[in-house]
């Protein structure tokens, strides 16, 4: 009789590199694995945090390439529907599993859930199984010299390369799957049978089915993120063998061009381990031929940092998903005007480059960072509006949607997060002029003012015959920067 294991796969839907299941294989090779469709994660009206269509049909797609590859492997996963803390018990029960091991996640919601979850089959006598798995350093090891969680990125960086970089810190791989996992026997199928969970599996199958069609999704050929685990892998080979990585530093502001990974969704549902995206960006150092590659390469490691920022910053301080970092800014008199919120969600605000951006956000699901920088801004500093409608926007439509990541990146533009360096403002068309310099994006993402000179894209200041329809600007930069600065002051003095 072999030691039944369960894995519970959560933000980690891969077989390989992953330290859970690949721990937990060590000690048993019959294992089978579960995935729960949480409603308070995956649905559109319940969840905690908001998800958007993409988001759903990246993540179903991926669980049904892993419950293929679980097939491959010689076992199977169980896909159920409803509350983990029912299921998960439940499960357990009924094929009579001592062990179950699971990669800890940072969410709030997660973080209680897991501590309910475990309590319930503790209670039980059953073993939990924890391990860090979607982040490259365990959070616990980087403090402060006082024990404290850093609040400063460049410090955060400091610690976390170097702790990197000490030998062996990182596996060449945790592991690749082996091919002859042991499935459920006779016995344990009929006893699956017997709890009923095993027709909540089939339900679950068909429901993904009917999920993915509800979700109308129909942006997959031009979504840049791809789901599953083949694909991530493909894409991060694409990324650093074809050179787009040593050429990062010099591209990836540039929003016309494919100068960066795309694997934001890829990272944010662990269809990729971050070890293999750091291994294949140190392996890329070897094929660079100068300090400007080489720098490139170390550049693109310091956005792996900042995700891993983000989820230290969000474990430590969860009161962030609701709110801002500095309290002051509960008090900030937003102008919260819905019409404006509106023309910038919808991409009229009669400035090209956010309404771009906007555009290639509504079409494609994603949005370049440097993008996401200059609309946040925007909506913040030009539109009065509260920094919480553009989180929520973005959660609700990007593919790549992450709690921590979005939160930061809006705090950051808000200026009401933990940065040091507060009051930034990006004028708009200063920064079409940096990065998009012969309007291309603007172009591209705006056909209809296609025959526009380039310098009035970029200034925005277009004529009412050249505009053809295309609305004038919403508000005048100059005077919203000045009424924001005195607002700013009034509220930090
Ligand atoms: C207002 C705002 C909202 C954002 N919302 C999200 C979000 O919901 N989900 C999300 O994954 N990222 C978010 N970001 C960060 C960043 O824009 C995206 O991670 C990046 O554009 C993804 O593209 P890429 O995969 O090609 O990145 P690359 O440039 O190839 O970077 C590699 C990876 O590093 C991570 N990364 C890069 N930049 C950042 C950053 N600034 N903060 C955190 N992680 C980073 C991502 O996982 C990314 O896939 C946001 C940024 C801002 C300013």
């Amino acid at each position: 009789m072999h030691n039944r294991l369960l894995f519970w796969h959560r933000r980690d839907l891969r077989v390989n590199d992953n330290i859970g299941l690949n721990k937990a294989i060590e000690l048993s090779k019959a294992i089978i694995g579960v995935y729960i469709l949480d409603p308070k994660i995956i649905s559109t009206k319940e969840s905690i945090t908001p998800i958007s269509n993409s988001k759903i049909w990246f993540l179903l797609k991926s669980l049904l390439e892993l419950k293929e590859a679980w097939h491959n492997k010689g076992s199977s996963l169980i896909i159920l529907k409803g509350n983990p803390n029912y299921l998960i018990p439940k499960l357990i029960d009924s094929l009579k599993i001592q062990n179950i091991f699971w990669n800890r996640n940072i969410e709030p919601y997660e973080v209680n859930r897991d501590i309910e979850i475990e309590y319930i089959l503790t209670k039980k006598g059953k073993k939990v199984l924890k391990f860090w798995d979607q982040l490259l350093v365990d959070p616990n090891s980087i403090k402060t010299l006082n024990d404290q969680p850093y609040k400063v990125y460049g410090a955060f960086f400091k610690k976390w390369n170097a702790i990197l970089n000490l030998e062996n810190s990182i596996k060449e791989s945790e592991g690749i799957c082996p091919n002859n996992l042991i499935g459920l026997n006779n016995f344990e199928s009929s006893r699956l049978k017997d709890s009923g969970l095993y027709n909540l599996s089939q339900k679950s199958i068909e429901d993904i089915d009917i999920i993915l069609e509800r979700t109308n999704y129909n942006q997959f050929h031009i979504s840049p993120c791809k789901p599953g685990e083949k694909e991530a892998k493909a894409q991060l080979n694409y990324f650093c063998k074809n050179q787009t990585i040593l050429n990062y530093d010099k591209n990836r502001d540039i929003p016309s061009l494919k100068g960066t990974s795309c694997l934001s969704a890829s990272l944010n549902l662990g269809t990729i381990s971050c070890r293999e995206t750091w291994r294949a960006a140190k392996q890329s150092k070897l094929i660079s031929r100068n300090q400007r590659e080489e720098q490139s390469i170390n550049t693109w490691i310091k956005e792996l940092a900042w995700r891993e920022f983000y989820q230290n910053i969000l474990l430590n301080f969860p009161q962030l998903s609701n709110g801002p970092y500095r309290k002051k800014w509960e008090k900030f008199p937003w102008a919260n005007n819905e019409e404006y919120f509106n023309s910038w969600l919808n991409g009229t605000t009669g400035f090209p480059i956010i309404d771009a951006a906007m555009r290639e956000l509504n079409t494609t699901s994603w949005m370049h960072n440097r993008c996401r920088m200059i609309v946040s801004s925007f909506l913040v500093k030009d539109l009065f509006c509260n920094w919480q409608w553009g989180e929520k926007a973005f959660m609700n439509i990007l593919v790549d949607g992450d709690l921590a990541a979005n939160n930061g990146g809006w705090q950051w533009s808000a200026s009401s997060g933990m940065d040091t360096k507060p009051l930034r403002i990006f004028n708009p068309s200063r920064q079409a002029h940096n990065f998009d310099p012969k309007a291309d994006y603007i172009r591209y993402w705006i056909p209809e003012l296609a025959h526009v000179p380039t310098a009035d894209l970029i200034t925005g200041e277009i004529t009412p015959i050249e505009r053809k329809g295309y609305p004038s600007p919403l508000v005048n930069h100059k005077e919203q920067q000045a009424i924001f600065k005195k607002l700013y002051a009034k509220l930090t003095t």
